[in-house]
Protein backbone atom coordinates (compact mmCIF):
# COMPACT_ATOMS: atom_id res chain seq x y z
CA UNK A 1 0.00 0.00 0.00
CA UNK A 2 2.90 2.44 0.52
CA UNK A 3 5.06 0.48 -2.33
CA UNK A 4 4.23 3.32 -5.50
CA UNK A 5 7.21 4.67 -6.60
CA UNK A 6 5.26 7.51 -8.08
CA UNK A 7 3.90 8.70 -5.25
CA UNK A 8 4.87 12.12 -4.19
CA UNK A 9 7.94 12.38 -1.90
CA UNK A 10 5.96 12.11 1.95
CA UNK A 11 7.48 15.95 3.04
CA UNK A 12 3.99 16.44 4.67
CA UNK A 13 4.55 13.50 6.73
CA UNK A 14 6.35 15.52 9.96
CA UNK A 15 3.48 18.49 9.54
CA UNK A 16 0.58 16.09 10.51
CA UNK A 17 -1.71 17.29 8.83
CA UNK A 18 -2.00 15.29 5.96
CA UNK A 19 -5.25 13.24 5.27
CA UNK A 20 -3.84 11.01 2.55
CA UNK A 21 -1.20 8.70 5.11
CA UNK A 22 -1.46 5.99 6.86
CA UNK A 23 -1.76 6.97 10.40
CA UNK A 24 -1.03 3.79 11.35
CA UNK A 25 1.89 3.24 9.03
CA UNK A 26 3.37 7.11 9.69
CA UNK A 27 3.32 6.95 13.59
CA UNK A 28 6.33 5.64 15.17
CA UNK A 29 4.80 2.71 17.62
CA UNK A 30 5.67 2.40 20.98
CA UNK A 31 8.58 -0.27 21.49
CA UNK A 32 10.55 1.44 18.55
CA UNK A 33 10.27 4.85 19.78
CA UNK A 34 11.75 3.49 23.15
CA UNK A 35 14.00 1.87 20.89
CA UNK A 36 15.20 4.84 19.51
CA UNK A 37 15.52 6.27 22.67
CA UNK A 38 17.63 4.38 24.67
CA UNK A 39 19.80 3.79 21.67
CA UNK A 40 20.77 7.82 21.85
CA UNK A 41 21.58 6.47 25.50
CA UNK A 42 23.99 3.97 24.86
CA UNK A 43 25.57 6.49 22.28
CA UNK A 44 25.44 9.47 25.01
CA UNK A 45 27.08 6.54 27.09
CA UNK A 46 29.47 5.46 24.29
CA UNK A 47 30.63 9.01 24.45
CA UNK A 48 31.64 9.14 27.65
CA UNK A 49 33.28 6.12 27.93
CA UNK A 50 35.15 7.34 24.88
CA UNK A 51 36.42 10.26 26.32
CA UNK A 52 37.15 8.21 29.92
CA UNK A 53 39.70 5.46 27.77
CA UNK A 54 40.90 8.22 25.37
CA UNK A 55 39.22 6.74 22.38
CA UNK A 56 38.43 3.12 22.90
CA UNK A 57 34.88 2.57 21.58
CA UNK A 58 34.77 5.37 18.65
CA UNK A 59 33.89 2.59 16.25
CA UNK A 60 31.08 1.55 18.38
CA UNK A 61 29.89 5.30 18.12
CA UNK A 62 29.59 5.40 14.53
CA UNK A 63 27.69 2.39 14.26
CA UNK A 64 25.42 3.02 16.99
CA UNK A 65 24.78 6.56 15.45
CA UNK A 66 24.11 4.52 12.00
CA UNK A 67 22.01 2.13 13.34
CA UNK A 68 20.20 5.34 14.90
CA UNK A 69 19.60 6.98 11.80
CA UNK A 70 17.95 3.35 10.20
CA UNK A 71 15.83 3.06 12.92
CA UNK A 72 14.37 6.64 12.63
CA UNK A 73 14.11 5.57 9.20
CA UNK A 74 12.47 2.64 9.16
CA UNK A 75 14.95 0.60 7.81
CA UNK A 76 14.61 -2.93 7.88
CA UNK A 77 18.69 -3.01 8.07
CA UNK A 78 18.44 -1.05 11.00
CA UNK A 79 16.25 -3.49 12.41
CA UNK A 80 18.14 -6.47 11.41
CA UNK A 81 21.60 -5.05 12.87
CA UNK A 82 19.20 -3.95 15.75
CA UNK A 83 19.06 -7.41 17.17
CA UNK A 84 22.11 -8.94 16.33
CA UNK A 85 24.71 -6.26 16.56
CA UNK A 86 23.59 -5.53 20.86
CA UNK A 87 23.97 -8.67 21.64
CA UNK A 88 27.30 -9.21 19.95
CA UNK A 89 28.60 -5.98 21.57
CA UNK A 90 27.20 -7.25 24.94
CA UNK A 91 29.72 -10.02 24.61
CA UNK A 92 32.07 -8.29 23.55
CA UNK A 93 32.67 -5.51 25.54
CA UNK A 94 31.67 -8.25 28.83
CA UNK A 95 34.69 -10.11 27.22
CA UNK A 96 36.48 -7.19 27.23
CA UNK A 97 35.73 -5.98 30.83
CA UNK A 98 36.43 -9.69 32.66
CA UNK A 99 40.05 -10.14 30.30
CA UNK A 100 41.50 -6.31 30.83
CA UNK A 101 39.40 -4.11 33.49
CA UNK A 102 38.60 -6.67 35.65
CA UNK A 103 37.60 -4.92 38.71
CA UNK A 104 40.23 -2.00 37.86
CA UNK A 105 37.87 0.97 37.36
CA UNK A 106 34.08 0.47 39.35
CA UNK A 107 33.71 3.86 37.16
CA UNK A 108 34.56 2.00 33.42
CA UNK A 109 32.73 -0.80 35.14
CA UNK A 110 29.42 1.05 35.92
CA UNK A 111 29.57 2.98 32.62
CA UNK A 112 29.64 -0.28 30.81
CA UNK A 113 27.24 -2.17 32.83
CA UNK A 114 24.19 -0.02 31.74
CA UNK A 115 24.79 0.01 28.17
CA UNK A 116 25.08 -3.84 28.06
CA UNK A 117 21.72 -4.12 30.24
CA UNK A 118 20.41 -1.58 27.58
CA UNK A 119 21.29 -3.18 24.31
CA UNK A 120 19.86 -6.47 25.87
CA UNK A 121 16.43 -4.93 25.94
CA UNK A 122 16.79 -3.84 21.94
CA UNK A 123 16.15 -7.52 20.77
CA UNK A 124 13.30 -7.47 22.69
CA UNK A 125 11.28 -4.55 21.64
CA UNK A 126 12.08 -4.72 18.01
CA UNK A 127 10.73 -7.99 17.87
CA UNK A 128 7.14 -6.76 18.70
CA UNK A 129 4.83 -6.77 16.52
CA UNK A 130 3.86 -3.43 15.81
CA UNK A 131 8.37 -2.95 15.31
CA UNK A 132 8.09 -5.55 12.72
CA UNK A 133 5.02 -3.67 10.62
CA UNK A 134 7.40 -0.24 11.08
CA UNK A 135 10.36 -1.86 9.40
CA UNK A 136 7.81 -3.14 6.89
CA UNK A 137 8.22 -6.71 7.59
CA UNK A 138 5.04 -7.36 6.86
CA UNK A 139 3.42 -8.98 4.25
CA UNK A 140 1.14 -7.70 1.96
CA UNK A 141 -0.26 -11.03 0.54
CA UNK A 142 -0.58 -13.27 3.90
CA UNK A 143 -0.03 -10.05 6.86
CA UNK A 144 3.05 -12.72 8.07
CA UNK A 145 5.33 -10.32 9.76
CA UNK A 146 8.03 -12.59 9.79
CA UNK A 147 10.17 -11.59 6.75
CA UNK A 148 13.72 -11.87 6.11
CA UNK A 149 16.23 -10.13 3.22
CA UNK A 150 15.83 -11.10 -0.31
CA UNK A 151 18.74 -8.56 -0.94
CA UNK A 152 22.00 -7.39 -0.25
CA UNK A 153 20.43 -4.49 1.29
CA UNK A 154 17.15 -5.69 2.87
CA UNK A 155 15.30 -3.91 0.00
CA UNK A 156 13.25 -6.72 -0.98
CA UNK A 157 11.90 -9.41 1.27
CA UNK A 158 10.83 -12.57 1.55
CA UNK A 159 7.98 -13.77 3.53
CA UNK A 160 8.84 -16.72 5.43
CA UNK A 161 5.46 -17.99 5.30
CA UNK A 162 3.77 -17.51 1.69
CA UNK A 163 7.67 -17.09 0.10
CA UNK A 164 6.18 -14.13 -1.74
CA UNK A 165 8.63 -11.38 -2.82
CA UNK A 166 8.18 -7.73 -2.04
CA UNK A 167 9.93 -4.62 -2.39
CA UNK A 168 9.89 -1.91 0.25
CA UNK A 169 11.62 1.56 0.55
CA UNK A 170 12.33 3.44 3.96
CA UNK A 171 10.16 5.95 4.95
CA UNK A 172 12.27 8.85 4.05
ZN1 LIG B 1 3.27 -13.94 3.22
Amino acid sequence: MTDNPYAPPKVDVDTGISASVDPADSRMPPPVLATVVIFAVIILLELIFTLATSGRGIFQIGVSALILLGLIRGHALAWQWGRVIPVFIAVVVTAGLVVEEGGRSPFLLGVAAIPIALFLSLPILLSYRSSRVWFGLKCPQCSEVRARGASFLFNKRRCRACDHIWSHQPKR
